[in-house]
This record gives structure tokens, C-alpha cells and sequence, in this order.
């Protein structure tokens, strides 16, 4: 889809993969004006073809396009965009445990000009990857790496959009992870409260069963999150969105109120944090079966191996 200026959003289009022309003064190519979203399509038992909130996906999507001054596609638009990809390309949704097709929406800054503003001419792609299972040979917790410089994002910035920028900035912070030997990174905030990972959100589960995750503006609001969030809210937990420091996260391990972190999001589901390193400590972190347990009804709803009570699914092909 193009979007203009004078003409809106128009001329829809499916053609075979392949590199996207540019002019090399288009505007996204020196000032970033580009978001994205990530979403899968699940292959079910019966061969039918179905996606997992996409009215969610469609409106992150308007809400990083009005910070990133884009045009809102509307939420009806990017859902026929994955039936459109899926009619011409249902042979790519793989069968099998825990394997999808991976969509990946897009929209940038198509318009040619050296100045800084708003573009005026706006494209809005899909492609897609066929996703095998995440973990072979079981869920594996992962290790976290406390980045201690770097910030992903600020009060008034871009953080809940899904924008370029803001994993370009996660790059560095998730090097020094991996030279710490570590597979994630953990951002905080300034006031030195948990934000997110650089590419999930994080949980935590109290002993008195309590569900406490980091809100604030600058996180990205993800949906594997709200979701798991709701089964629990279903089996009776408590749950509680509000800002956790630091010290509230390392004490209440050191305690043990807290009995289990993990971190969720729409490639891995649900991931248990098995350590969390920083420069001068490494924390072992407790990992239970909340998580876990979670993550397979989760799951279980979205490959239709058990009835969708909160109608999440939309069925993309038929
Ligand atoms: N935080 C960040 C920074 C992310 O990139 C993602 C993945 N989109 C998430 C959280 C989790 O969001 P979701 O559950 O919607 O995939």
C-alpha cells in the first residue's frame, strides 16, 4: 500500500519477493521514519490458516505511526494485508509443534528530500518467514545482562513504539551482553526502575501469587503479555502493572518473594530468566511452573488445541 498525501492510503499490491527501490534521499534512510510489527500466522490441526489479535498488532501500530508522525493505517487495512499475504502464500505456514509463519508489517518514509519533516509519500509492506519452534529440546531459561549505560528509551521519547531507532540503540547494550556472556539485555529506566528487554517484556510472579510487570510510557506494550496476563487473571491471580526497581526485583529474590521472572514476547512466548547479571553480581534467579504452564495454554490456544474463550483468533485464509 502507498500512502500520499493528496491520494491517502491506495494502490494494494501483491508481487513476489524482492528488493524495494529506493531514492537515496528517502527520507527514512537519514531520519528513521519507519515502525513495524511482529505477528504470526498458525497452521491447525484441521489445515485452517489463523493469526492471534490482530486488531492488538493494529493498533500498536497506529499508536507508533502517530509518534513516528506516519499515517494511522486503519486496523481493517492491516488485517486484510495478512489475508492478502496468506491467500497468495498459505503453502509457507508450516504444520508442526510450535512452528508459525512469522509476519513482519512494516511502513516508512518513502518521499525524497534532505529536510527534516513528516514525508509526505508513506509505504506499507508485509513480508513473512516461515518460524520454526523457538527452543529445541525444551524451554530454556535464559541470562540477562543489566545494561548499566545505556538507556533504550526516555520519558517523551519513542519507547512504546515499535520503531527501528530504538532497537538500533539496543545493539551496542546487547554486545556488552554477549561479551558477558550473557543472551539478553535488561534496560532501566532513569529513576533505575525495570523497563523491558530489548526485545520482550518482563514479569514477575510473588509468593502470594501476586503477577507484578513494568508499565510506564516508554515500554513497549506487548501483546504475548496481555494475553498471558488475562489466563492468569483467569485462574484468579492478582495482577499489578506499575514501575519495579531494581532493588525491589534483586531483594525480592534474595528473599524469596518473588518465586519466579520471566520474560514474554511473540517469537519465544514465555522464557523463564534463569540469571541476572550485572557488572559486580550475578543473581540466580528462581524458575517455576507458572511460566511455564502459561505458556502452554497459551499456546495451546493458538494452534487450536483448546477452545479460544477470549476469541482471540481471526482466521486468515478461507
Ligand atoms: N518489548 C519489545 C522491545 C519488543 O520488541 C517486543 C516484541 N514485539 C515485546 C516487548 C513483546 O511484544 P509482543 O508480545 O507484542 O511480541
Amino acid at each position: 500500500l502507498t500512502w500520499t498525501v493528496q491520494g491517502g492510503w491506495h494502490s494494494p499490491t501483491v508481487t513476489p519477493y524482492g528488493p524495494i527501490a529506493l531514492d537515496p534521499a528517502a527520507a527514512v534512510l537519514h531520519y528513521g521514519q519507519e515502525v513495524f510489527e511482529g505477528i504470526k500466522a498458525y497452521r491447525h490441526a484441521d489445515g485452517s490458516i489463523h493469526t492471534f489479535r490482530p486488531d492488538q498488532n493494529g493498533r500498536r501500530l497506529q499508536r507508533s505511526a502517530r509518534r513516528l508522525a506516519l499515517p494511522e493505517l486503519p486496523v481493517a487495512y492491516f488485517t486484510q494485508s495478512l489475508r492478502e499475504l496468506i491467500a497468495v502464500d498459505a503453502a509457507w505456514v508450516p504444520s508442526g509443534e510450535d512452528q508459525s509463519l512469522y509476519l513482519r508489517p512494516f511502513m516508512f518514509a518513502k518521499e525524497a528530500f534532505l529536510g527534516v519533516r513528516p514525508a509526505h509519500k508513506v509505504g506499507y509492506y508485509v513480508i513473512a518467514s516461515p518460524a520454526g519452534a523457538y527452543f529445541h529440546g525444551g524451554v530454556n531459561p535464559v541470562t540477562i545482562w543489566l545494561s548499566e549505560h545505556y538507556a533504550r528509551a526516555g520519558e517523551g521519547g519513542t519507547g512504546a513504539a515499535k520503531t527501528g531507532g530504538n532497537y538500533a540503540a539496543s545493539l551496542l547494550p546487547q554486545s556488552e551482553a554477549y561479551e558477558n556472556e550473557c543472551d539478553q539485555v535488561v534496560f532501566l529506566d532513569k529513576n533505575r526502575n525495570v523497563e523491558e528487554l530489548g526485545g520482550m517484556n518482563v514479569v514477575f510472579v510473588y509468593k502470594d501469587g501476586t503477577i507484578v510487570t513494568p508499565q510506564s510510557e516508554s515500554i513497549l506494550e506487548g501483546i504475548t503479555r496481555d494475553s498471558l496476563l488475562q489466563l492468569a487473571a483467569d485462574r484468579g491471580h492478582h495482577i499489578e502493572g506499575r514501575s519495579v526497581s531494581l532493588d525491589e526485583w534483586r531483594s525480592g529474590v534474595a528473599s524469596g518473594d518473588i518465586v519466579e521472572v520471566f520474560a514474554c514476547g511473540t517469537a519465544a512466548v514465555v522464557t523463564p530468566i534463569g540469571v541476572l547479571k550485572g557488572r559486580d553480581f550475578i543473581d540466580e534467579q528462581p524458575t517455576g511452573e507458572l511460566a511455564l504452564s502459561l505458556r502452554q495454554e497459551l499456546t495451546d490456544i493458538q494452534y487450536g488445541r483448546i477452545e479460544d474463550r477470549h476469541n482471540w483468533l481471526v482466521r486468515l485464509d478461507g
